[in-house]
Formats: C-alpha cells, sequence, structure tokens
C-alpha cells in the first residue's frame, strides 16, 4: 500500500480564498482516509533545513522568502501569496517530500508527499506561481548528497510546466525530466515546447510534451504509452519521482485540458509498471471534488500494481484505456514530432 505523507500544519500556510489554499490537502486527505489506503498510517514530515534548500536555491532567495513571511508575508507576485508562517511551512513541504523519497528507500513500493505549498515553478532564484521552495529538486539533491543516487526520472504530469524544475537541472545529464502539459502559449508559465530539449550534455533530457487546450485522457494515454516506458526503459534511472497535478481535470478552473476520473487511476498503474519504486510529490489541482476522486483513483492505481501479475489488474488497466480512444488528430502529429527530435537519444 501507498505509503502518505501528511501534516496538519500545512494549513498554516494561509492563502485565504486564493486557490491554492489550505481545503486542498484537506480533501485529499479526507478523501485517503475514506478508503482502506488511509488504514497504513500516515507519516509526519520533518522540516526541510536550510541547508537542504541551500543545495537548490540562492541563500539571496532563501533569505528573501524567509525575511518576506517574518514581516508579515503578503503579495510576492501578481498570483503567490505568503503568510507569516509560509516559510516554516514551505520547509515542511519540502520535508514531506524529503520523507516520501526515504519511505521508498526503506522499502515501500510508492508514496507520496501531500504538502503544500506546491514547488514546480520554484527557479532558483525566484518564487513564482504558488511555489516558494522547489520540493522536488530538494528532495533529488537531497538524496545525491545523503544517499549518492545518481540518476533521476521525473515524470510531472500537473497540467503547467514545471519550469523550475526543468530549468534548475537544464544542464544536468544524470536527470531526465518528462513533462506533459497545457500548451504553454495558452497557460501559465509561457514555456515548456518542444524545443526546449536540455543544453549541453543533458541534451534530450528535457523532454516536453505540450498538448493543446481541449486534449483528453485519450490523449493523455496515446502519447504517455507511446513515449514514458520507451525513454524511461532507455535511460535506465536509479530512482523515479513523479510529479502530481490534478489541474489538468476538466473541472480544474485553472486549465483547458479535459482530462476525467479514469486518468488518475491509468497514470499510477503505468508509472508502477515502468518502475517497481516510486516517490510522489503534489503540485497543483483545484477543483475541490476532482481532487477528493482522483485522488482516490490515483491511490487506487498506485495500491493495484501490487498485484500487478493478476489478471484482473491487468483488465482493469485495458478497461480504462478502451473507455477513451478517441484520440485527436493533433495529439498524433504532436508524437511524431516529439519522436523526430528525440529520436537521437531513445528508440522509440
Ligand atoms: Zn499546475
Amino acid at each position: 500500500m501507498t505509503a502518505i505523507v501528511y501534516s496538519e500544519d500545512y494549513q498554516k500556510h494561509e492563502t485565504g480564498n486564493h486557490p491554492e489554499n489550505k481545503e486542498r490537502t484537506q480533501v485529499i486527505i479526507k478523501a485517503i482516509k475514506e478508503m482502506d489506503a488511509g488504514q497504513n498510517g500516515i507519516f509526519e514530515p520533518e522540516m526541510a533545513g536550510e541547508d537542504d534548500l541551500l543545495r537548490v536555491h540562492s541563500p539571496e532567495h532563501v533569505a528573501k522568502i524567509k525575511a518576506f513571511c517574518q514581516q508579515g508575508g503578503g503579495y510576492l507576485d501578481f498570483d503567490t501569496m505568503a503568510s507569516p508562517q509560509t516559510y516554516q511551512i514551505a520547509k515542511l513541504s519540502a520535508g514531506g517530500a524529503i520523507k516520501a523519497a526515504k519511505l521508498v528507500l526503506e522499502g515501500e513500493k510508492s508514496a507520496y508527499s501531500i504538502g503544500r505549498p506546491p514547488g514546480h515553478h520554484a527557479t532558483r532564484d525566484r518564487a513564482m506561481g504558488f511555489c516558494f521552495f522547489n520540493n522536488l529538486a530538494v528532495v533529488l539533491k537531497y538524496l545525491r548528497e545523503v544517499y549518492n543516487i545518481k540518476k533521476f526520472f521525473i515524470f510531472d504530469f500537473d497540467v503547467h510546466y514545471g519550469n523550475g524544475t526543468a530549468e534548475i537541472f537544464y544542464e544536468d545529464p544524470q536527470v531526465l525530466y518528462i513533462s506533459i502539459h497545457q500548451d504553454p502559449r495558452t497557460i501559465f508559465p509561457g514555456s515548456g515546447f518542444i524545443e526546449e530539449i536540455g543544453r549541453g550534455e543533458a541534451e534530450g533530457r528535457n523532454l516536453n510534451i505540450p498538448l493543446p487546450p481541449g486534449s483528453n485522457t485519450s490523449d493523455y494515454i496515446y502519447i504517455l504509452e507511446n513515449i514514458l516506458k520507451p525513454v524511461a526503459d532507455k535511460f535506465k534511472a536509479d530512482f523515479y519521482l513523479v510529479d502530481v497535478g490534478f489541474d489538468g481535470h476538466q473541472d480544474d478552473p485553472l486549465s483547458s485540458i479535459n482530462l476525467n476520473d479514469d486518468f488518475y487511476q491509468w497514470v499510477a498503474m503505468e508509472m508502477m509498471e515502468i518502475t517497481p519504486s516510486l516517490a510522489l510529490i503534489l503540485e497543483g489541482g483545484y477543483d475541490l471534488s476532482a481532487l477528493y476522486r482522483c485522488n482516490q483513483k490515483l491511490i487506487n492505481g498506485l495500491n493495484a500494481n501490487i498485484n500487478f501479475e493478476d489478471g484482473n489488474i491487468k483488465e482493469n488497466k485495458s478497461n480504462l484505456k478502451q473507455r477513451n480512444q478517441k484520440v485527436h488528430r493533433e495529439t498524433k502529429d504532436l508524437l511524431n514530432e516529439i519522436k523526430k527530435i528525440f529520436s537521437p537519444f531513445y528508440e522509440f
């Protein structure tokens, strides 16, 4: 059963009626407690230290967030809001991600950190897009330093491009970042095009799948089936991290992607077929009832594959696919373009 990492203290990152608010993690933990998965117990995170943040972020950035919160918080930019306790709770959110990775190293097949604030838009020097510190990057650098783990596979299915994560590892050949997101011409943060493939020795290590508004579960399944496993098999990572976002759901107010509930179970099952173990980190998702349902789907998918050999489980996955078969022409064209760009690096 997937291990859950969560703290009630996440509510202390107080943002009022901002879309990224405390009700999000509350509804997710409620969804999990109301299914069998919650019976396993929920692990409390430890706060990440400043040293953990400083492996990723500049001292100026860390000091700026700390001082801003000490002075009472407010809007750091047009959409990123801090409260007096945000600096502490952002460290707790990063610590939750570290805890999930540690649980995986201790033998859990999967561990899911349900933390806030989220992290994937935070760059080395800048908070943006509701994010202060890049939780995933903090974990990755922690695992490198403390456990000497070298090669990392990251898959990010939040509807927005994780520009912070991509930028931090853009020249790092040992980190593969795959992001599926809404076409950046139509959504924040305005980057994440297929031509952004990594730099220098890391060329081919940044793989973007930007889908047009209106894309649905069929499009996602079709393109991910053709990319995730072939690329992962060739890259052969030592550790797998998934950035989980629910804002591509058709009910979500912040995107124009039309995923249904099926996707979240399918994607969890797909990842568990690609790797025997993974750590998951919460990013976005702003419709509370979609968050409730889709988190249960995700957990079902993660747990189902513990008994992956079971014929019924495989049948379930193919049922999910059968129900979602109408792939748009644009998606097929996009896959061909991606294959062309990445054929020097991977075998599709
Ligand atoms: Zn998002």
